[in-house]
Formats: C-alpha cells, structure tokens, sequence
C-alpha cells in the first residue's frame, strides 16, 4: 500500500514538474535535476529548478524570477543536512559552489565565501598557522549550511563562536550582518529559516603553528573514524541531543541499534547514524526515524527531534511534524 501510495506521488510530481515553465536561458537552470547526488546520503528525487550561479548578479535574476513565478527558493550546500523526498520538489535549488567560493585571509580573519566546504577551510586556515576550525575538519558542509545549525562537535565548539560578521542577500538586497545582531544556540542559529541567503562570512581565527593544527585535526578524523560510520552513506546525527543526554545513548538503551526499514538501517557503530547499501530511499529512512523516536519515546519517555532537515512538498512524513 504504501509502494503504490509513492507511485502515485510521483506522478503527480512529474505532471506538476511539466506544466512549469521553461526558465530564461540566462539564468542557466537545468530541469528535473537529480539533486541526491548533491546529497551526503544521496537519496531523494529531483529538483523541478536546479542551478549554480557564476555570481551574485545571476543569483539575483534567479531569486527574482523564483518569486515571479511563486516557486519556492532553497539553497543546497554540502547536501549533508538534509532529506530530500523521492517524489522530488517543486522548488528552484541553488548551489553557491561557484558564487561563493571565495577565501581570503586578513591577519588572523578570514572572509570566506557562503559555499565553501568547512574541512577545505580548515586546512586553509592551518596552512596560514591559523587555528579555530580545526574541529570543523570532518564536517562535511559548507560555511553558509553550518551557519544555519551552528554547526560544531561534541565539546562545544561550534562555527558561531568565531563569526564577526555575515553577508546575506535577503528580500532582494545585500545586507551585513555585525556578530551583535546574530544569535548563535546549540544546532540552531538566527539565520536558520530566516530566509537569508548566506554569501560569505568573516570569522576571527587564532594564531596557531600549522603542526599543531594539522596534528588536532588528524586526531579528530581518527576520533571519527573509531565511533562513526565514516565509509557508508549517511547523514551525520540523525536526532538532536536531548538536554543533558545523547541521542545515541537513548537509541543504544531502546534497543535501536542495527534496525532497519527497507534499505535504510541504525548503524552498528553509533545509534544516531542511519546508514544505507544503495537502495533504500528517503522514504525508509523517514520510516527508520519514525520508528527510533517511537521506541526511545516509550523507553525514556523523551521525544527525539530531527537534526536532519526534510525537503518536499505537503505534509512531511510524520517524524518531522514537530
Ligand atoms: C558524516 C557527517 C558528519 C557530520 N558531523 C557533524 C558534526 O560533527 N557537527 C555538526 O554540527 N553537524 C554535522 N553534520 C551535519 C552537517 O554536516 C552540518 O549540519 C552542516 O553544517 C550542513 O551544511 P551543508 O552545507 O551540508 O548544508 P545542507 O545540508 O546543504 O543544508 C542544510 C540547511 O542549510 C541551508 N543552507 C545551506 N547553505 C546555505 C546558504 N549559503 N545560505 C542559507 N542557507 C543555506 C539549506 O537551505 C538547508 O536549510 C554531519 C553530517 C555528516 C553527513
């Protein structure tokens, strides 16, 4: 039942996805695009609107023309913080791999562009005896994603502790954004669902030797590589950490670990990863979570809510409901 119920979602989505315009040739946004390879996990289905501006002049044509045509805007990043639907969205994707790519160092700040992969500005940074990020070297997302989660590890450090200033394009405009006028939490930040489109930020970094650096940051890969399931598909942590708790102690407690739902399974190695052979899809995985918060709610009577982010059109599946 639930198979059929797909197929005749994805029907729709195709007949929606056909009735859409053809885009200006100008704003160089492909059709139908598969955006799971976008992804970290690689699932979900396409984008009706994809596209990667040269720069903040086609960004603002795209942004004019997706409102034009009342369709929904979303920026991608490292694609490692979201679960796209299999029916695919209706909606303009942009990725700001090219538009926003730029890094320069100033003393000891750097201004880097709001597409730049965190581990590639890490090591930048440690090259130029520049310590801060290092504890960013195994998150695989870009400077304007992490801003939007303050994204950080275990210990507490998090992006939102060097920022000065962020530059957004919002409702039409460029605007700067001083450090005083942001708010940074755990995994959640003011610019998240504001609607702003991160285009670079400036962070404050410290003086450290290169060695000291790269040393630091070999560990915490080695870290990774000891607790997580670093060589198969997955999304990072699945669920938020609960005040005072783990997510993954509470899965581990509730039994969740090794359950899967069709393709999609609770890693052997951490409860709070969901990993995948290949053939599950979004949908599995949003069952398997439904599942996970189902069991540790009648385990612990603690609610876990999604770290990861759902995108698609309609009711999202239940375990995003919040
Ligand atoms: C293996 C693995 C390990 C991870 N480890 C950690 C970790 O240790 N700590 C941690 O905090 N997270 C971790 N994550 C989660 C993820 O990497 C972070 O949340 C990351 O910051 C997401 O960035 P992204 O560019 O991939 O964002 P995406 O997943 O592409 O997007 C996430 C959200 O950010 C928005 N967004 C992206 N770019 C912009 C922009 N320029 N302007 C406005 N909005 C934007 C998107 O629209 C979306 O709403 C991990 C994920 C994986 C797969």
């Amino acid at each position: 039942m639930v198979r059929g119920m797909r197929r005749t979602e994805i029907s729709y989505h195709h007949l929606m996805a056909r009735r859409l315009l053809e885009a200006p040739s100008e704003l160089m946004l492909s059709r139908d695009e598969s955006i799971a390879r976008h992804t970290y996990m690689r699932l979900g289905g396409p984008a009706a609107y994809f596209g990667e501006p040269a720069d903040i002049s086609i960004l603002r044509h795209v942004t004019d023309w997706a409102i034009s045509n009342q369709l929904p805007l979303r920026v991608i990043g490292g694609g490692s913080n979201i679960l796209i639907a299999d029916e695919g969205i209706i909606a303009v994707v942009i990725s700001l791999r090219a538009a926003c790519a730029d890094l320069r160092f100033e003393g000891s700040r750097v201004c880097v562009g709001g597409g730049v992969m965190l581990p590639a500005l890490a090591r930048a940074a440690a090259e130029r005896n520049l310590g801060g990020l290092e504890f960013a070297i195994g998150i695989p997302g870009t400077v304007g994603g992490a801003l939007q989660t303050n994204a950080g590890i275990g210990d507490g450090r998090a992006i939102g502790e060097l920022v000065e200033a962020v530059d957004v394009f919002d409702k039409g405009a460029v605007r700067t954004l001083d450090r005083s006028s942001l708010a940074f939490h755990y995994r959640r930040t003011s610019l998240s669902g504001s609607g702003a489109i991160v285009l670079n930020a400036t962070l404050q970094l410290v003086p450290r030797p290169q060695a000291e650096c790269r040393e630091e940051m070999a560990r915490l890969l080695q870290g990774r590589q000891r607790t997580q399931p670093t060589a198969e598909r997955n999304a990072g942590s699945i669920f938020r950490n609960p005040a005072n708790d783990t997510a993954g102690r509470l899965i581990e407690a509730a039994g969740g670990k090794g359950l899967m739902f069709g393709g999609a399974q609770v890693s052997e190695l951490h409860a709070n990863f969901i990993v995948h052979d290949g053939t599950a899809t979004a949908s599995d995985v949003a069952s398997l979570m439904l599942e996970i918060q189902t069991r540790v709610a009648s385990a612990s009577g603690t609610t876990l809510v999604p770290e990861v982010e759902w995108w698609g059109d309609g009711e999202p599946p239940l375990v995003f409901r919040q």
